[in-house]
């Protein structure tokens, strides 16, 4: 009897890293209103995707965060997703 494929799993910690969108696009701009932009960054409830999974680098997850926060303030983003 033959047992189906065992699922294989790597350790996909390094292959999570990606460089900073904002440093390799110099025409990406960190905008409070811009909501495409900064849509990227935030969870499905609204929170800020840390520095280590979006990438981004130490200064420009500064601006991010900054951007996200006002967004908020200007109703633009929500603060977390409300339930029900
Ligand atoms: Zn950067």
């Amino acid at each position: 009897m033959k047992r189906g494929k065992g699922i294989k799993r790597k350790k996909t910690f390094y292959q999570k890293r990606k460089i900073c969108r904002f440093c390799a696009d110099s025409s990406a701009e960190i905008f409070y209103r811009d909501f495409n932009t900064l849509k990227h960054f935030i969870t499905e409830r609204g929170k800020i995707i840390p520095r280590r999974i979006s990438g981004n680098c130490a200064k420009h997850q500064r601006h991010l965060t900054r951007a996200i926060k006002r967004a908020r303030v200007v109703s633009i983003m929500p603060f977390t997703a409300s339930a029900g």
